[in-house]
């Protein structure tokens, strides 16, 4: 019999799904685990009520930050015992305790061993030991969604239905009580979900108007996900209710009134309440409830027969479901209009980091261009020797004062307006809050700070664009080799976070050309167009390419279907409209190269970019011809977009460099007509490979020396010099035996050199962030030198020889001969 399935059951959303949270007892105790799950196993098949699916158990990891069975521990005691029956298991990772490598190896041991879903979590504070959060839940939740699209891109077609993904569900509290708090939890949340959480668990609560402002919340910001309600049992019979009132388990809230209420009750009434909550939750849209703090499994059916019972009539127990604090932010009012957010000045602090930050360290300032040169002149741009120490010193000894700095080194002090997540948060989070605030606003953790994620609150709110950039940026992790380094000289010299890219990469992973890539493409068309529409399958491979190019910085995202075309080009321009489609909805915003040499899929490809309701930047269109250039560039009066001109045949390189220059120059001339910038204008110098580079140009030059030759010079020219130029740069390394990759960036680097400014690369290999093999350099640069000296033409082809020598693959040993016995 098929096992049941978190994922599956969500995904089909045919009953009201039930999951029991099954911890530990206190010293490593597996029993209370044990027995409930005993008892189920031996019950009835009919004790679960018909409308309720009981999908499976979650075991938390060290809950309250004090260790305990490991959820790995407890799969394989409930495994050897036969305990789980068909119920599903779903472990909870947290970020505590491991990091981020050390997560990836917990990840994949869990689904190696069948797990599919996953609560991911920051995770409570080490009550005893030092917490590690390298990552939080958004950072937890892409390293999954990375797991997940690493397994699509290692897959080929017939092959989809063997890959393993992983089903992530986040946590989400609407039980706070200030604006600030609340409002954090659900950017959070947001963040959450475009980070690849597939559903959203709540934080236990006991107040019904906050549960439905979740649910309202979602729906008005069109998040369809589905979420579990937490109901907790919470009765005397243990300490919980006195420990989260006293605010002993952070995140968890009791008030004194449901305190006061609960001890005078008994049992059959914490178990009534749960129960109320569980139909609450069924009425209000949930796709389902993890109950936790259950004694048994007996009370665990108790409480869903009595739900079943109050079916709808819910309501008739608001009262007993409405323990809110004494502040009581809520974000609709009684006749459900959303409340404006409260004002806030920004304050004299914030003031000053603005004002310091805008003289010295924005790039468009003057100031930062000098403080860049004094430092560099001082000697403190090296990271090391006298001139970096003093600099280094007086900036730790200001940022300790006036940020509580723990000298990370890779500051995020400007996209946390101001505040510092490390000395200011007791978890140190890349991205705060966690959901420990109390209901006032302070850090569950250290009840004499104010939580980090209402301080960032304010200050996002007081600037005039801030709540917008706070809902929408997500931190990466600290890189941690900067530890103990100056931030500010790291941030100067491009060793942060903030480094761009040094080509302008335009990912070429979408491209029918490749032959992996085409199969899948393929495999799409015979499907047919509710292909695009599935989560599963070929098109899995197609969002994990677009993720993947988007996280690796990629700054378009180039769809190139030419090769499967018709030679009229209906079909690319069928296809193109559906993969503009899937970067828009997979790229992060990262706008797409509509690249082919049909102007049809151009004009088709750039409709369908703006046939959206969201802002999207302009896209890349490429590869424009003089023939077609002034139909295509009209286009402009439509849509706005940067255009890449072709300087020469894509199957046969560069022309020579006067006719290259010559086409740049009426190209150029055009797209000015038209209403472009310069900077929107990309030259292809039009790239060939080196082994098949001969000196065929006039005057016996080669391509490669004429495309780097047509850009030096374009680069120079007052008109050109601002547009850009680029290079297919693995076209350079096509057909050669090994060393591609170190090829390419050779071929980067010299072409670099010359003004090449983008490419059309695999982002992944980031060409031109590190250093060329010299060797290879020198291979590179012997074509660039063939202007037509024999001697330079011999120096090339030489070493072109000896590369190929030297790199030749073994070939297999043929079979050894059958020798015939007489
Ligand atoms: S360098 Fe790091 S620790 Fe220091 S203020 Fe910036 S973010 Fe905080
Ligand atoms: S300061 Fe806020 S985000 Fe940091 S640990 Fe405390 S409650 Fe969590």
């Amino acid at each position: 019999m098929q096992g049941k399935s978190l994922a599956r059951s969500l995904t089909e959303r045919s009953k009201f799904v039930v999951v029991a949270e099954l911890a530990a007892g206190p010293g490593f105790n597996f029993a209370p685990i044990e027995k409930f799950l005993k008892t189920a196993r031996e019950a009835d098949a009919d004790s679960i009520p018909v409308g309720f699916d009981f999908v499976g158990i979650t075991a938390p990891q060290s809950p309250g930050g004090v260790a305990n069975l490991e959820p790995a521990d407890v799969l394989t005691r409930v495994k050897a015992s036969d305990l789980l029956g068909s119920l599903d298991f779903i472990p909870h990772v947290s970020c505590k305790d491991h990091n981020s490598d050390a997560i990836t190896s917990s990840l994949v041991t869990f689904r190696a061993r069948g797990v599919e879903s996953v609560l991911a979590l920051t995770g409570d504070k080490p009550v005893r030991s030092q917490g590690v959060f390298e990552v939080e839940s958004v950072g937890l939740l892409q390293l999954i969604q990375r797991m997940n699209d690493a397994a699509y891109l290692k897959a080929g077609p017939e092959q989809w239905d063997g890959v393993s993904q992983l089903f992530p569900a986040a946590a989400v509290s609407p039980f706070k009580y200030t604006e600030a708090s609340q409002m954090q939890q659900y950017y959070k949340m947001e963040k959450k979900v475009a980070a690849g959480a597939r559903c959203l668990i709540t934080q236990l609560g006991y107040d019904w108007r906050k549960s439905l402002e979740l649910m309202r919340y979602l729906q008005e910001s069109h998040i369809d996900i589905p979420v579990l309600g937490n109901v907790y049992l919470l009765t005397t019979t243990n300490p919980a209710p006195r420990l989260m009132h006293d605010g002993k388990l952070p995140g968890c809230f009791v008030s004194d009134e449901l305190l006061a209420t609960l001890q005078r009750e008994k049992l059959d009434d914490h178990v009534e309440r749960a129960a109320q909550q569980v139909a609450m939750y069924k009425a209000i849209g949930a796709a389902g409830a993890d109950v936790g703090g259950l004694p048994d499994f007996d009370t665990f059916v108790k409480i869903l027969r009595r739900a079943e019972q109050i079916g709808g009539d819910w309501e008739k127990h608001k009262d007993n479901l409405c323990w809110p604090g004494a502040d009581r932010f809520y974000l609709y009012d009684e006749a459900c209009r959303r409340v404006n957010p409260g004002k806030r000045k920004k304050r004299l602090a914030q003031r000053s980091f603005n004002l310091t930050h805008r003289m010295i360290l924005d790039p468009e300032h003057r100031g930062f261009r000098m403080a860049r040169h004094v430092l560099g002149v001082m000697g403190a741009g090296k990271g090391s020797g006298f001139g970096y120490k003093l600099f280094a010193t007086m900036e730790k000894g200001v940022k300790y004062a006036a940020f509580d700095c723990q000298d990370c080194g890779d500051c995020y002090l400007p996209e946390n307006f101001g505040c510092c997540t490390m000395g200011g948060c007791e978890k140190g989070l890349s991205n705060a809050p966690c959901g420990d605030s109390t209901v006032d606003g302070r850090c569950g953790n250290n009840l004499d700070r104010t939580c980090i994620g209402e301080r960032i609150y304010d200050a996002a709110v007081a600037e005039p664009d801030g709540t917008q950039r706070l809902r929408e940026n997500i931190n990466r992790p600290r890189n941690p080799d900067l530890r103990h380094t100056s931030s500010i000289l790291n941030y100067l010299f491009a060793r942060d976070h903030t480094k761009k890219n040094p080509l302008i990469s335009i990912g070429d992973q979408i491209s029918a050309a490749n032959p992996k890539t085409s199969k899948v493409m393929k495999e799409i068309l015979d499907l047919g167009e509710a292909a695009f529409a599935r989560q599963k399958g070929p098109v899995g491979h197609i969002r994990a390419l677009i993720r993947s190019q988007a996280d690796e910085g990629a700054d378009y995202i180039a769809v190139n279907v030419d090769a499967l075309s018709d030679d009229e080009g209906q079909l690319a321009v069928k296809m193109m409209k559906q993969y503009v489609k899937l970067v828009r909805q997979w790229g992060r915003g990262v706008p797409v190269c509509i690249d082919s040499r049909f102007d049809d899929a151009l004009a088709a490809g750039l409709k369908e970019w703006y046939s959206t309701d969201q802002a999207v930047r302009p896209p890349l269109l490429s590869f424009i011809r003089i023939k077609a250039a002034d139909q295509v560039l009209a286009l402009k009066r439509e849509h706005d977009f940067n255009l890449v001109a072709l300087l020469g045949d894509p199957a046969g390189g560069c022309p020579g460099v006067d006719e290259a220059c010559d086409l740049a120059r009426r190209l150029f001339d055009k797209a000015v007509k038209h209403g472009f910038e310069p900077g929107q204008v990309f030259f292809d110098a039009a790239a060939v490979p080196l082994v098949k580079d001969e000196p065929t140009l006039a005057g016996g030059r080669g391509r490669t020396h004429s495309a780097f030759e047509t850009i030096r010079r374009l680069k120079s020219d007052p008109a050109t010099k601002r547009s850009h130029y680029l290079l297919r740069i693995d076209t350079a390394a096509a057909e050669l035996p090994g060393r591609a990759i170190g090829v390419c960036r050779a071929y980067a680097a010299s072409a670099m050199e010359h003004g090449l400014d983008a490419g059309f690369v695999n982002p992944a290999l980031h060409y031109g962030d590190e250093p060329a093999d010299p060797a290879l350099l020198e291979l590179v640069n012997a074509f660039v030198r063939m202007d037509g000296s024999p001697e330079q033409t011999r120096i090339a082809k030489e070493l072109m020889a000896r590369f190929c020598a030297e790199n030749q693959k073994p070939r297999k040993p043929a079979p050894a001969p059958v020798l015939s016995k007489s």
